[in-house]
């Protein structure tokens, strides 16, 4: 089976693995903070706090900006459920904004629309939560704008767009979000097994962050309420969890990193040649103030050869996939009260979607073989 996303581990990936299981620290050793900073530095970032994935490191941006039960927070539907479930985990009210029929992004038209009407009813939300969908980072400057005027906070879900620029700027330091979310999944740009990192350029928020990821104990005395009893005094100030990477992830990470700029490469190449064939189907489209880190390749097929098309593709050793089901469509979010219908671009495109096979990986005649079958299944269902 050709699989639509995989890792890819090579010598020096494992030799960083192996001298940290030979070294003193499995766990909240050197190798963190190391690629903590690496990974800062590279997106042109002040701060990185790393955590075991990038669903704590979304929960762990919802605590930092202090989101609760009276807060509301928006997103796009057309994401991993990880993108809204963050709002719940902090008792939140999650609302979400259609999608631009072309870029498959939220559509900056309905955000406006939809904040239009949240002002006249006293609903504005408190955060907005975009997702740089397929890597394909969304209008940003646009969001810092509406994020001024209306007063609220922006968390990029980035889970997909280690790499991807901005009008010439590297996610991470576009200056139009308060946090910056990665995913080191292993289907991801890079990995970490699992992963993810928060980054910001505030103080603040990286310290919280950074508290909340290990207990919210801190062993800083500037920081204390309390005079210590002694040298091995430590404080809990407020209620965390332990959502931190340890340190054969982030050497893994930190290796990982020094071959981003191949990865992105090597996905840029195959999706041009992706674009290139030619296929009778809809795709993303890019626009070009814009990289994306083509963490994804999707395309949209007529929605009733769409189960067709995925189930002979598998059937031809091609493990496509399908992202997304709109997240207001699964029943834990019918039971909050959403419906079908209700983002219906964002079902649209659902009802069209298949993600084909893109990773570093993939060979040119494994792609040629995708390609062919793809244009061979669409032909025979289109005359059959
Ligand atoms: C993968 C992903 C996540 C969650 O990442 P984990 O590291 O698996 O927790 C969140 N949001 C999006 C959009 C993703 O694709």
């Amino acid at each position: 089976m050709i699989p639509y996303g995989r890792q890819d581990i090579d010598a020096s990936d494992l030799a960083a693995i192996d001298a940290v299981l030979r070294s003193d620290w499995l766990t909240q050793g050197p190798a963190v903070p190391r690629f903590e900073e690496a990974m800062a530095a590279w997106c042109g970032a002040q701060y990185a706090v790393a955590v075991c994935n990038a669903t704590a490191a979304l929960h762990l941006a919802c605590r930092a900006l202090d989101v609760g039960p009276h807060s509301r927070v928006w997103t796009s539907p057309n994401t991993f459920v990880a993108s809204a479930n963050c709002a719940r985990y902090v008792g939140a009210t999650v609302d979400f904004v259609d999608i631009n029929p072309a870029t498959f992004n939220l559509s900056l038209p309905a955000l406006a629309t939809k904040l239009a009407a949240a002002e006249r009813n006293g609903t504005l939300p408190d955060v907005l939560i975009p997702v740089h969908f397929a890597g394909l980072p969304c209008d940003m400057a646009e969001v810092g704008e509406l994020a001024k005027r209306y007063g609220f906070r922006v968390i990029e879900d980035a889970s997909h767009a280690v790499g991807a620029e901005y009008q010439g700027r590297r996610i991470g330091s576009s200056g139009h979000a308060d946090i910056t979310v990665f995913s080191f999944h292993p289907v991801k740009i890079l990995t970490t097994a699992e992963g993810g990192i928060a980054l910001t350029d505030s103080p603040e928020l990286a310290a919280r962050l950074a508290l909340l990821r290990s207990h919210g104990i801190t062993r800083d005395p500037t920081l204390m309420r309390e005079e210590a009893d002694g040298p091995w005094y430590y404080e809990q100030l407020e209620l965390g969890y332990n959502y931190r990477m340890t340190d054969m992830q982030a050497a893994l990470g930190y290796s990982q990193l020094q071959r981003l700029e191949a990865f992105l490469a090597r996905r840029r190449a195959l999706v041009a040649r992706y674009d290139a064939a030619g296929f009778p189907c809809g795709r993303q489209q890019r626009p070009t103030d814009r990289a994306s880190a083509h963490h994804l390749y999707p395309i949209q097929v007529p929605a009733p050869l769409r189960r067709k098309v995925f189930e002979q593709l598998r059937a031809a050793h091609i493990g496509v996939n399908v992202h997304y089901i709109p997240v207001h469509c699964h029943p834990y979010y019918r039971e909050l009260g959403f419906r079908s219908g209700d983002f219906p671009q964002a079902e649209r495109y659902y009802a069209q979607a298949i993600s084909l096979p893109l990773y570093y990986g993939l060979e040119e005649a494994q792609q040629d073989y995708v390609c062919r079958q793809l244009s061979q299944i669409l032909e025979d269902l289109v005359e059959g």
